[in-house]
């Protein structure tokens, strides 16, 4: 035989390794706002500090560890800090981040019955709950966590063709708007849709799909003989929080027998609030809709979710039976979640969501949400009273954009386009806070994503400081009205 090695370690040494390293998160947890919450390097300086052979002979599990907090810890951009407002934030919490500590300490498989019964009726029981949550049949519906919004909107999609399509669906057309997410056109894409099988229906003033032209659209295309299949709604679009009109555009896929989807990857959690819970009304009457609990529900990466009105869906696309699975079949009730999604080995996520709303409870998560939806209103507030700022899409389930715009400015388009870009851009190069740009109707415009609980007014009114002062020293000015 040859040497055996084990990948083992004593355990004195595997305890002042793991102690460490939930001191490190602690500290993390504790400090993190305090830090800069972008970090800027050149693919030069990473490999300078990180490439080499992978070495054959071993080191000192402290001195890696060290080597890790310091370099690339130390270094990694901050989702979950107060003041990275761009994007979609990541705001994570302590419980769910030693929740999958857990889950990967205990190396949980979560892909079938008898591998754990208890991951898959955990992942039953979070998903019982979040059907409530939306208001989906709770006996009939189902649903499955994925690795991200993405993987959620792509497993949908494979389920509308199969529930509704043949093999043959050369001739379904899928709708979205301008505004629809682009892991949304990387999944039809991904499944074997053609370019012109796509519809992109324009926006109107509030980022809503209009309908008229939605209509039109599915009529024209019935005309030509090819088949209206999937609607994707977007309920809380990522540059404006804006809500599709759901309600409507449930009745034409009634009408038209079409698969509704609703992307609600950042936005869906918003119905936890009584505010949030108003602008989403009609999500209840999808067939499938994607939220993303790694974002809104404060979940650390990766976690998503699809949900279906009926659990049958999933089972009847996904399930195949090789022979090695045969003898682990449960019955019925006893679900595999191997059956259900794309993935066979899957790590354990319902345990985070399980313990982080077990823990805190659900009027935690209520509070948090509705203080986020009313954080928003509040910068929105203020903003239309000032004079340097302008509003140009209002607060919606937590986001908000602006842009620069003092009176007496009198900039046009073009120039204020390139002033709030270069705002933003010495935000970022200042690493104070993350505030990158978007465009709304060709107006460039700063954009917050105001879903971090931690965040507050004064981290806001801080980061319009900075931007007043980066705008009087590219102006020029002297005298800085904040
Ligand atoms: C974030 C987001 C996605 C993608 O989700 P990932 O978790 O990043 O894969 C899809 N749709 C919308 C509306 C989103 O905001």
């Amino acid at each position: 035989m040859t040497k055996k090695n084990t990948l083992t370690l004593s355990k004195n040494a595997m305890q002042e390794y793991g102690y460490k390293i939930v001191d490190t998160i602690v500290e993390h947890f504790l400090t993190q706002d305090e830090k800069n919450p972008i970090a800027i390097a050149t693919r030069q300086e990473m490999d300078k500090l990180f490439l080499e052979e992978a070495p054959e002979q071993s080191s000192d599990p402290l001195e890696v560890l060290e080597f890790v907090k310091k370099n690339v810890l130390a270094q990694a951009g901050i989702p979950s800090h107060s003041k990275f407002f761009s994007f979609v934030p990541g705001p994570s919490n302590y419980i769910s981040a030693m929740s999958d500590s857990l889950a990967t300490g205990f190396n949980v498989f979560s892909g079938g019955w008898a591998a754990s019964a208890t991951a898959a009726e955990l992942e039953i029981v979070t998903i019982n709950w979040l059907l409530k949550i939306f208001k989906f049949p709770t006996k009939k519906g189902g649903g499955i966590f994925t690795s991200g919004g993405s993987m959620a909107n792509l497993t949908a999609l494979v389920t509308a063709r199969k529930q509704l399509l043949g093999d043959d669906y050369s001739k379904a057309v899928i709708y979205i708007s301008d505004q629809t997410h682009s892991s949304n056109i990387k999944a039809i894409r991904t499944i074997g849709f053609k370019k012109d099988q796509v519809r992109i229906i324009p926006t109107d003033m509030e980022f809503k799909i209009y309908i008229n032209k939605l209509k039109n659209a599915i009529a024209k295309d019935k005309l030509e003989g090819l088949q209206p299949f999937c609607i994707i709604a977007t309920a809380g679009a990522t540059n404006t929080g804006t809500v599709d009109p759901l309600s409507e555009i449930s009745s034409i896929c009634k009408e038209e027998s079409m698969w509704m989807h609703v992307d609600a990857a950042y936005g869906g959690a918003g119905i936890l609030s009584k505010k949030g819970a108003k602008e989403l009304r009609g999500i209840e009457k999808a067939h499938s809709i994607t939220i993303d609990p790694h974002k809104w529900f404060f979940q650390p990466y990766e976690m998503g979710c699809l949900l279906v009105r009926n659990h049958k869906w999933l089972s009847s696309t996904f399930s195949e039976k090789p022979e090695y699975l045969k003898d682990v079949e449960g019955n019925e009730s006893e679900i595999n979640f191997y059956d259900h999604g794309i993935q066979l080995t899957r790590r354990f996520r319902a345990l985070k969501f399980y313990m982080s709303i077990k823990t805190y409870g659900l009027s935690a998560f209520r509070e948090a949400i509705t203080y986020n939806i009313e954080l928003a209103e509040e910068l929105e507030h203020s903003i239309r009273k000032s004079k340097n700022w302008e509003i140009v899409s209002p607060a919606k389930l937590a986001i908000i954009n602006f842009r620069y715009n003092p009176i007496g400015l009198g900039f046009n388009e073009s120039k204020l386009n390139t002033l709030n870009r270069e705002i933003s851009k010495r935000v970022m190069i200042s690493k104070k806070a993350v505030l990158v740009t978007t465009e709304l109707h060709g107006q460039v415009v700063l954009r917050m994503c105001l879903i971090n609980p931690r965040t507050t007014m004064k981290d806001i009114d801080e980061t319009l400081d900075l931007c007043i002062h980066f705008a009087n020293a590219i102006l020029g000015n002297k005298n800085s009205t904040a």
